[in-house]
Parts: structure tokens; C-alpha cells; sequence
């Protein structure tokens, strides 16, 4: 028995339910539940929140966030041969956890969950970058989440938190740290998980600001930060004739110099430059 909920050791359920990882799926798993336990207390108090979980597996997490109190938990597991052991979770749990065999990218929570909802996952990385630019991208902000906790391999989770002027400033920071704001809570060897990732992982944590750091239009702001970015090594002048137009005028409204490149503009500046483009087209 394990000291947190009564429910077996994680080996003896992924040995129980023959859950031998599959690399197709990207699965790695935390068997650590004191560990799993550290993440879910990440987002804070959960008593009065519904949980999002992505990808539950054999559910280390599902049990850390259950223990700790999460008052709903609604996990999305791609595999069918984990339901099982999730639906054992379940039971230990009247009430609290719901499981859906799913795809993560194709389920909307909302029409599951009542706010405020909490998002939590252990993904494979290229699922997670993909469902956080999607997190990170409504019209409408603050969004319909009010945290999330994402483990990614620790380069995209310096990528995500990065700073400009540095290597890691890109696309992705820009995105996350405009309309929220983003920390590492922590990190893990590779040595955390089983079978152990070649390269280490972190968790990022996200909450969504009241405001943005400075007004833009999402779309106009995405395409402008992608086609700055798609040519980091050019100086802005040249990387940005794809926005067609006098660029160096429009740089200069911005108040960027036009000899800067991609990782030297701040997030203000990206939304001036956001805010120039759209003015110049009506928009
Ligand atoms: N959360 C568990 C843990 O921490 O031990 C499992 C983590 S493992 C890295 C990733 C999990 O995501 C696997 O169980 C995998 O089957 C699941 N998964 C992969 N792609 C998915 C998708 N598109 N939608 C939902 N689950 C997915």
C-alpha cells in the first residue's frame, strides 16, 4: 500500500495492467508520488478548482493532484490500455475524477469543467508546445484557465521563460510572457521519470495577466513575432520585408532600430510594432 491514498505502488499498477511504456507515445513516467505530489501543490490551493490534467497515464499526477485536494479532476488519456488503473483512481476518489480516452488536441474542457480550471500535464513535448501556443493564442484574454503547470524537456522551458537579448528568446517567450506570466517551479533529471528522458525536464507555470503588458491585436502580434523570428539572424530591416511597406519607417514608429535583430526587441516592443502594422492596414 502507498502512504498517500491507500492505492497500490505505481510499478505494481503499471506491472498489474502490463503499462509498459510506449516511446510512440512519448510516455515516461513519474512513479515518485511524493514527487507528484510537489507539482500538484504548484498551481496552489485546488479545494475550490477543477483540474485539467493532460495525458494521466498510470496517474502518478492524477493521484498527487486527488491527494492534495483537488476539489475535480478531469484527466485525458490518449492510451485506452491506463484506463483502468485510472478508473481503480477513480474509485478511491468518489466523485472527484473523471477519465476520457482521448486526444488532448481535439477535446475542448470547458464543455466538462466549471472554472476556475487549473491545467496540468505531463505531455510528451511536441503535444505540450502544441497545446500551450494554443492556451497562450485566444482573441479573448484573461483566457478560460487560470494556471497551468506544463512539464517540458528544460531547453523549451527556457525557451518559454526566456529573456530578450539571450539564445533561448524567441517566438515562444514572446508568445507566453506577453498576456501571462511564466516561471520554472522546478526541475528534473532525467532520472525522475521511468524509462528515464534523454535530457532533463522542467515545469513552467503560467497565469494569465489582467492585461498585457501592451495592447496589440493576438493575430497581428503572432504573425509579426513569427516573421521576425523566422530569420533571427538577419537585422530587422530585412527580416520583416515580408510585412510589405516602408519597414524601416514602420521600425522606427515603433521605436525600434532597424539594425536590431529578433532577440534584441522586448515584448513592448513586439506589440508597438503589433500596433503599427495594424494601424497601417485599417485594422
Ligand atoms: N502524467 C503521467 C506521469 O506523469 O507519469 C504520464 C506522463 S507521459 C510523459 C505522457 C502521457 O500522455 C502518456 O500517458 C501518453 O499516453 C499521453 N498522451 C500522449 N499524447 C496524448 C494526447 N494527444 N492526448 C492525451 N494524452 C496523450
Amino acid at each position: 500500500m502507498s502512504a498517500i491514498d491507500g492505492l497500490p505502488p505505481l510499478r505494481e499498477v503499471i506491472r498489474q495492467h502490463g503499462l509498459a511504456a510506449k516511446k510512440s507515445l512519448g510516455q515516461n513516467f513519474l512513479l515518485d508520488l511524493n514527487l507528484t505530489a510537489r507539482i500538484a501543490r504548484i498551481p496552489g490551493d485546488l479545494s475550490d478548482a477543477s483540474v485539467l490534467e493532460v495525458g494521466p497515464g498510470p496517474g502518478g499526477l492524477t493521484r498527487g493532484l486527488l491527494a492534495e485536494g483537488a476539489r475535480h479532476v478531469l484527466a485525458i488519456e490518449k492510451d485506452a490500455r491506463c484506463l483502468p488503473a485510472l478508473e481503480e483512481i477513480a474509485a478511491a476518489y468518489p466523485g472527484r475524477l473523471q477519465v476520457i480516452e482521448g486526444d488532448a488536441l481535439e477535446i475542448d474542457p470547458r464543455d466538462h469543467l466549471d472554472p476556475p480550471i487549473h491545467v496540468v500535464a505531463n505531455l510528451p513535448y511536441n503535444v505540450g508546445t502544441e497545446l500551450l501556443i494554443r492556451w497562450l493564442s485566444p482573441s479573448d484574454w484573461p483566457p478560460y484557465w487560470t494556471s497551468l503547470t506544463l512539464m517540458f524537456q528544460q531547453e523549451v522551458a527556457e525557451r518559454i521563460v526566456a529573456q530578450p537579448g539571450t539564445k533561448a528568446y524567441g517566438r515562444l517567450a514572446v508568445l507566453a510572457q506577453w498576456r501571462s506570466e511564466a516561471r520554472i517551479a522546478l526541475r528534473l533529471p532525467p532520472g525522475a521519470f521511468t524509462p528515464p528522458p534523454k535530457v532533463s525536464s522542467a515545469v513552467v507555470h503560467l497565469r494569465p495577466r489582467p492585461e498585457p503588458l501592451a495592447p496589440a491585436d493576438p493575430d497581428v502580434m503572432s504573425h509579426v513575432v513569427a516573421t521576425a523570428f523566422n530569420q533571427r539572424r538577419k537585422m530587422l530591416r530585412s527580416a520583416l520585408k515580408g510585412l510589405g511597406g516602408n519597414v524601416v519607417s514602420l521600425l522606427e514608429g515603433a521605436g525600434i532600430t532597424p539594425t536590431e535583430r529578433a532577440e534584441q526587441v522586448t515584448i513592448e516592443g513586439y506589440a508597438a510594432l503589433a500596433h503599427a502594422v495594424a494601424a497601417r492596414s485599417g485594422a
